[in-house]
């Protein structure tokens, strides 16, 4: 990380530290300030910001730092390892044959994200299908079949099916030839039982090697409930944060990853299929902090 991935007041504060060598409780005090207020701005829970301000306190005032180092370099090197530990890897997903499921709520963009990814997996030479199972959200069909069309993927759906389960079961038959199956599923506006159960038949019947949760950019403390909802009934193995072209920074998404113990796969940042990249730290960081 470099100063100029951070935000313009949290840069002061450390260019205060210019030429010094050692770092007093002061200067900790008002660099994890300015760090607390980014981070809580861009909706990370308190309590995740609580620990990572922390840490970084007590390191900065604990390790000496190297020979030749700077106090500045120092506490930088110090917030960018501890950011890195907050945030994760990305989800490890290897390039071979595999089922994806994807949960979430109505409009937290499972669909475009299940085109999304399709087409990412086909950049990396691989052959995708997307599976439609949501007969619950009018036109998700359409949009799903037309975005399939743009990332031309294999599909599969059932415009006139009405049990999500049989049409998975369909899709996984009439898929047969593709290697990476992207599983969408209905959400609705709230968690609510039937959606849960629904989503749970839909994993039994298609064994997904792992299961993401697809959550909007601008979600706050929402994503506790939904990610221990969906933890449990099916086991989250990571997260996709979409929207992120939007003013929101998408800190809320830790409060997911840190509540179901995974990571972050995939950024979605546009509508269209090519609004995609894969998770990682750094640039998330800077985002954050900026
Ligand atoms: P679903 O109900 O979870 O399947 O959500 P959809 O995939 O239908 O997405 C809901 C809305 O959000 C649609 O209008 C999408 O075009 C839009 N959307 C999805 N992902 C993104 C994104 O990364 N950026 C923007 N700007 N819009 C998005």
């Amino acid at each position: 990380m470099v100063l100029d991935d951070l935000g313009t007041s949290l840069r002061s504060s450390l260019d205060t530290l210019q030429g010094k060598t050692r770092l007093d409780e002061d200067d900790v005090e008002e660099i994890v300030k300015e760090i607390q207020r980014s981070l809580l701005s861009a909706d990370v829970d308190v309590s995740l910001v609580m620990e990572l301000s922390d840490s970084i306190e007590t390191r900065a005032l604990e390790e000496e730092p190297p020979g030749g180092t700077t106090a500045r370099d120092h506490v930088l090197k110090i917030v960018y390892e501890e950011m890195v530990a907050l945030v994760g890897d990305s989800t490890a997903l290897p390039l071979e044959s595999q089922t994806i499921l994807l949960a979430g709520l109505q409009g937290s963009g499972k669909t475009t994200s299940a085109a999304k990814m399709a087409w990412w997996f086909s950049t990396k030479g691989l052959r995708p299908a997307v599976i439609q199972t949501d007969t619950f959200r009018p036109g998700a069909y359409d949009q799903a079949k037309q975005m399939a069309e743009r990332a031309e993927v294999d599909f599969y759906g059932d415009p006139d099916g009405d049990d999500p389960v049989e049409i998975a079961r369909e899709g996984m038959e009439a898929t047969a030839d593709a290697d990476v199956r992207i599983v969408d599923t209905a959400g609705r506006h709230a968690l609510e039982d039937d959606l849960i159960a629904e989503i749970e038949e839909i994993e039994r019947e298609v064994d997904p090697d792992r299961s993401l949760l697809v959550l909007d950019a601008a979600i706050g403390q929402g994503a506790k409930d939904q990610a221990r909802q969906f933890e449990e009934s099916i086991g989250i193995d990571g997260v996709v944060i979409t929207k992120l072209d939007g003013t929101a920074k998408g800190g809320g998404a830790l409060t997911a990853v840190n509540e179901t113990g995974s990571s972050i796969a995939f950024l979605g940042s546009g509508e269209t299929v090519q609004d995609i990249e894969r998770f990682e730290p750094s640039g998330f960081i800077s985002r954050l902090l900026g």
